[in-house]
């Protein structure tokens, strides 16, 4: 099979030679074809990896801030020289853009080098003591090996959110990817290997998440599970991981709102709007997916999202690399986002827009859907309320804009909500009533390495990215010492 080159699994600083295991397919979802296999991980793999990850964490931990920094420079790099070849096998596999690809792995590059410079800035403290016979020593050490686990939406930079800081704070990793996109990962996991890693620092498991993902969250040598993936699974993780009572880093689903006042610039709402709502084909935890409009501006709001959004173009993202939208990832995707518009249409919900896939020769194999719109919709849908995980934006009409942030708070989520506002007073009352972890005024910008994200409610645990994500990684300890004078 095509790309496969004899590497996979990754252990110990060895690729695992091709094998007689069973193999993992992967499609392609702008034609339906099988492009690559890779073989299936089991647990005995996973158990190697851990123990590899253990072995080189002392080493690891032990090396100086300085020394991790400018490994992870060699890593930004190689990911440089790599990364159109990254973006291929990421189009390739999950659909997006090529252009939108090597926008993934950019970002991705980034969160490298933002880490790059803090390995070499962590610092511990030395708070003041009752008495001048005893100094307190507070420092921070890493927590140790770390299970790294990522879906496939954005399985590159959300891999490399998780890397990133770890290796920064001076932990040990095995990382293991969404089964359905382990190709552009595996590339990455050739970079590191060239970066010169010391063996074991970093690992690669592929496999189920319900038996290789299990059989990585319940280790006793991993003492950090960093997990982004579905609240479900979020919830089966933190079981698996209370057998010996590990840190966990938890970033779930999200319903995200945006919220278009009737003093926003309509054109910069819907433009932001359009862009969020569909972009990656709503596959995304930080995509719009219920949008509030003010009355006075909502007819000229709607007429204005309905022409933009009928105007995105749709392609395989290899054959179109500056396509707007490409196919969904699955079948099941699209069945799910098929169920939910229909629930709402049952519920007397009006389509302005889309609710099928795109008519040609072109589209006759692939995922692909229409970006679709909806209105007169409410709380009883399953689209105002449940992550569609699809290119679905349902517009909702308010009167007060206080309606509007309860309608944003009645959600078991908090992930992400956006505000158009030219009131930058009101703004930002609003943004303190919005319960989520990120607030978006006038911008609908995603997470970035300096920023902390960081789902509320079920949407998540801890924080990924800025300092904050650093610290995820790292432990305090107390030293207290008596008659040091
Ligand atoms: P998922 O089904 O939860 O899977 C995520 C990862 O976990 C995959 O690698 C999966 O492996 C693995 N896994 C599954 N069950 C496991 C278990 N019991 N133990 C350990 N690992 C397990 O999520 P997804 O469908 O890939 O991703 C979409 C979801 O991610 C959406 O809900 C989206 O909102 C969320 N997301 C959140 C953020 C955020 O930052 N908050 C960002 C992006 C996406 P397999 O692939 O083999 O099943």
């Amino acid at each position: 099979m095509m790309g496969i080159g004899g590497i996979n699994i990754y252990i110990n600083g060895n690729w695992i030679e091709e094998d007689d295991r069973e193999k993992i397919e992967v499609l392609n979802p702008a034609t339906e074809e099988v492009f690559a296999e890779l073989p299936r991980g089991d647990e005995d793999d996973v158990d190697k990896a851990v123990r590899a990850a253990e072995r080189a964490f002392e080493g690891w931990r032990n090396k100086s801030g300085e020394e991790r920094g400018s490994y992870l420079d060699d890593v930004v790099e190689l990911l440089e020289t790599e990364k159109d070849n990254i973006a291929r096998n990421l189009t390739k596999e999950q659909g997006k853009s090529l252009s939108e690809a090597k926008g993934e792995v950019s970002a991705s590059i980034r969160a490298f080098r933002y880490y790059a410079r803090k390995a070499r800035n962590i610092e511990g403290r030395i708070p003041p003591t009752e008495s001048d016979e005893v100094r307190s020593f507070v420092e921070k050490e890493p927590v140790g090996p770390v299970a790294a686990i990522s879906p496939w939406n954005y399985p590159v930079l959300l891999l490399s959110w998780k890397l990133a800081p770890a290796l920064a704070a001076g932990c040990t990793v095995v990382g293991k990817p969404a089964t359905k996109t382990p190709l552009a990962v595996r590339e990455v996991f050739r970079s590191l290997d060239e970066a010169g890693l010391p063996p074991g620092v970093v690992n690669l498991v592929f496999g189920p998440g319900s038996t290789v993902g299990k059989a990585l969250v319940r280790h006793d040598g991993i003492r950090k599970v960093a997990f982004t993936g579905q609240t479900g699974t979020g919830r089966q993780i933190m079981r698996d991981a209370s057998t010996n009572i590990k840190e966990l880093t938890l970033e779930l689903g999200g319903h995200c709102p945006l919220i278009v006042d009737s003093d926003a610039k309509i054109d910069d709402a819907v433009e932001a709007g359009v862009y969020r709502s569909f972009r990656n084909m709503g596959q995304i935890c930080n995509s719009i997916n219920r949008i509030y409009v003010q009355e006075n501006v909502y007819e000229e709001f709607l007429e204005e999202f309905v022409e933009r959004a009928s105007k995105l173009s749709i392609a395989n993202g290899i054959e179109d690399p500056d396509a707007d939208l490409g196919p969904m990832l699955d079948e099941s995707g699209l069945e799910k986002t098929k169920r939910h518009i229909e629930d709402a249409l049952d519920k007397g919900a009006e389509l302005e827009y889309g609710g099928e896939p795109p008519q040609g020769e072109e589209y006759s194999k692939g995922y692909f859907f229409k970006p679709t719109v909806l209105t007169n919709v409410n709380h009883d849908m399953i689209v105002m309320t449940e992550e569609t995980f699809g290119p679905v934006a349902p517009i909702m009409k308010f009167a007060e804009v206080q309606e509007a942030v309860e309608y944003s708070n009645d959600s078991i989520y908090g992930l992400v909500a956006y505000l158009f506002t030219e009131d930058l007073e009101k703004a930002y009352d609003i943004a303190e009533d919005l319960e989520y972890g990120t607030v978006g005024v006038n911008n609908v910008s995603g997470g970035d390495a300096p920023y902390p994200y960081s789902g509320w409610k079920q949407s998540g645990l801890g924080t990924e990215l800025s300092e904050e994500g650093l610290n995820e990684y790292l432990k305090p300890k107390h030293i207290r010492a008596k008659s040091l004078r």
